[in-house]
């Protein structure tokens, strides 16, 4: 299941240290947006989760398991990039297939997992396309898909939206919001928007400078900020 503890997390790159004793507890199930401002540790939080980092001390675990003991079939966590890292020569469908003919899947298998992502994306038309045969927004959404056929317990976004055009960004942020909703999966979601952390989130974490300033429901951040920084970053009246 998709519930996740980090414990007195420290993350140093050399003598740059980048997180510091990072606490937090998600229930399975929520959305969770990671905000704060650009170099303040985001990326590497989220590459710490999905397992392409070490990390200095401290402990993850997810559903009481420690996620470096996992082998990557159990691992079950997604990450979706901002850069789409889509495979150029591939078609749509062999993005989507590739990651579970590594992990072994059965042909019958991963092509029902991938009619069943195409239909919640509204990509079928696209799935013999190459990636640059799409928009940036069809992109994107394969990116998504690419995920989605994981079948995961937790999916990570690093600011998916990035890319996108203004009209763009507020309907894939729906969409996301629209997703989470019908399959209920944790997803941690990764911005430097204050907008989009305030529309999106269950439960907001404000970073800054590699340490958490505050956890909570939007409203609870935005009518009780802890100190200035966090309303100064939400925009608060205050
Ligand atoms: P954010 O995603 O919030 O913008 P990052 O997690 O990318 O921040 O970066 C946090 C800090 O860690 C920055 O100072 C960045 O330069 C540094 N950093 C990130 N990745 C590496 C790396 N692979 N090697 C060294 N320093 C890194
Ligand atoms: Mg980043």
């Amino acid at each position: 299941m998709g519930d996740l503890k980090l414990t007195n997390l420290n993350k140093a790159y050399g003598a740059l240290a980048v997180l510091h004793d990072i606490n937090l507890t998600i229930e399975d199930g929520e959305f969770v947006v990671f905000v704060g401002p650009s170099g303040c540790g985001k990326s590497t939080l989220l590459r710490v989760i999905a397992g392409l980092e070490d990390i200095t001390s401290g402990g993850i675990d997810m559903s009481g398991r420690d996620v470096r003991q996992l082998s990557p079939a159990e691992r079950k966590i997604a990450m979706v990039f901002q850069s789409y890292a889509l495979y150029p020569h591939m078609s749509v469908r062999k993005n989507l297939a590739f990651g579970l003919e590594n992990l072994r899947f059965k042909r019958e298998e991963i092509e029902s997992r991938i009619a069943e992502a195409a239909r919640m994306l509204a990509i079928e038309p696209y799935l013999e396309r190459k990636p640059r045969q799409l928009s940036g927004g069809q992109r994107q959404r394969v990116a998504i898909g690419r995920a989605i056929v994981r079948e995961p317990d937790i999916f990570l976004f690093d600011e998916p939206l990035s890319n996108l055009d203004a009209a763009l960004r507020v309907q894939t942020r729906a969409e996301i919001t629209k997703l989470h909703r019908d399959i209920k999966t944790t997803m941690i979601y990764v911005t430097h928007d204050q907008v989009e952390a305030m529309t999106m989130a269950d439960k907001i974490v404000v970073l800054n400078a590699g340490r958490i300033e505050q956890v909570g429901s939007p409203l609870d951040l935005f009518d009780h900020p802890r100190n200035l920084f966090v309303a100064g970053f939400l925009g608060s009246p205050r």
